[in-house]
């Protein structure tokens, strides 16, 4: 059973506690959902999630309301994620793109845009957010992809790469270069829908632990003007504001891989026998159950300061979103790696939870911002740059 004692700390209101406790028991009977390794079983398994998770209204986090509108709640958001993780990585990541695939229609889209927030919030459409290119990952704002008036429409022209659930979504929010100033100014946002004409997967992308993923080539994508979420030339704000809701959040899930990672070696230790004795008796192991623990409530802290922080109303949360999002992913790696040496071969063996916890976090330190991004960002912030 994992450690509860942290939904005792003040950051959080009784529905966030109520929130995390009823989600804890659906994961119990819902997940994981099994499923193989074929593009085909994971495209299947993530459909099958995004309709049980909505169905069962735990999507309604992800987005407004737009007939009550409320502020995205990243509390909510985060335990979510963090409950998810520790149950079923393709249940967090099915959860998570929800919420990223809509942020911007949530922050800045127009009533008509926030009509598929109805279904999205539902588990009835499934929802991709494309930023990254084959030539600007961490160098977003030289994003090469266009979008060239014409008339009552834009026409988009170029490549997306990265894109999580690309080939399964039906809604993008896309990213393209309006050309109104170099770099940073330069960049509005779209919301695309995937049956667009000349909106084609180009390839699939095959990764360390599967979730869909795609590069998308956008031909001649006609759009009507009305598909530009927000004004032209605030897409890198725009991007931005929907990365400090949700940047916080990943680290979230990496806590909770982190505490599942912790619970399994705690149990481990605890029923190995080694020369006569638990595994746990051995002083060395202590050491390493303590750095892990200490590992997973400082990550917690920083998780849910930011979250905290961010629903207490301030405009952006760049410092503690990125310090949250750092230090919870390195940290976690470093949790699961450590599981996976204290349980010996089986923590390498096909199949076995923490291996593939072990494949889970890679990718959690590299998107939505790097590592050593969020080092600079911080480092920026320090030094009011
Ligand atoms: C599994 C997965 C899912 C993804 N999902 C999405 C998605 O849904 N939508 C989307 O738009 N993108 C997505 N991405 C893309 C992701 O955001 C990019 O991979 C990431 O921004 C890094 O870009 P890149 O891969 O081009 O690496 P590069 O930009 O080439 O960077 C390579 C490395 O250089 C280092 N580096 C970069 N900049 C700096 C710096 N300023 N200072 C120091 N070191 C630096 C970092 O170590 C970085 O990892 C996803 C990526 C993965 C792996």
């Amino acid at each position: 059973m994992a450690d509860r004692s942290f939904l005792s700390w003040p950051f959080f209101d009784d529905r966030h506690r109520e929130h995390a406790e009823r989600l804890e028991a659906w994961c119990r009977e819902a997940l994981p959902v099994a499923h193989g390794h074929s593009t085909d079983d994971v495209d299947a398994a993530t459909r099958k999630l995004v309709a049980m998770l909505g169905e069962a209204g735990w999507l309604k986090p992800t987005a407004v309301d737009p007939a009550n509108p409320q502020p995205l709640d990243v509390r909510a958001l985060c335990l979510t994620r963090e409950t998810l993780a520790r149950h079923d990585g393709l249940a967090d990541f099915a959860f998570a793109m929800q919420g990223l695939g809509t942020g911007a229609i949530s922050l800045f889209g127009s009533p008509e845009q926030q009509q598929w927030l109805a279904k999205t919030r539902a588990g009835q459409a499934i929802a991709a957010f494309a930023l990254s290119e084959p030539r600007s990952g961490s160098d977003v704002a030289n994003m090469e992809m266009t979008a060239i008036r014409d008339g009552d429409h834009y026409v988009l022209s170029g490549e997306k790469t990265w894109i999580s659930n690309g080939g399964i979504a039906d809604l993008y929010c896309v990213f393209a270069r309006t050309g109104e100033a170099p770099g940073a100014k330069g960049i509005s946002a779209f919301l695309v829908p995937a049956d667009a004409p000349g909106l084609t997967v180009a390839e699939r992308l095959d990764v360390v632990a599967p979730h869909p993923l795609a590069r998308l080539a956008f031909e001649d994508v006609r759009v009507p003007a009305t598909a530009m979420i927000g004004k032209q030339g605030e897409g890198f704000r725009i991007a931005m504001s929907v990365l400090d809701v949700f940047r916080s959040t990943v680290g979230a899930a990496a806590l909770g891989f982190a505490r599942r990672a912790l619970d399994e070696t705690v149990a481990r230790v605890g029923s190995r026998e080694l020369f006569g004795a638990p595994l746990f008796d051995l002083q060395l192991v202590q050491g390493h159950v303590a750095e892990m623990a200490l590992d997973v409530d400082a990550a917690a802290l920083l998780v849910y300061r930011a979250a905290w922080t961010k629903d207490s109303g301030a405009p952006r949360v760049t410092r503690e979103a990125a310090m949250a999002k750092l230090y919870a992913t390195d940290r976690a790696q470093i949790v699961i790696d450590k599981a996976v040496q204290l349980h010996g071969g089986d923590g390498v063996r096909r199949g076995h939870i923490v291996e593939s916890l072990y494949r889970e976090i890679r990718a959690l330190r590299i998107y939505e911002g790097a590592s050593d991004v969020q080092k600079v960002v911080i480092a920026r912030q320090v030094m009011g740059a």
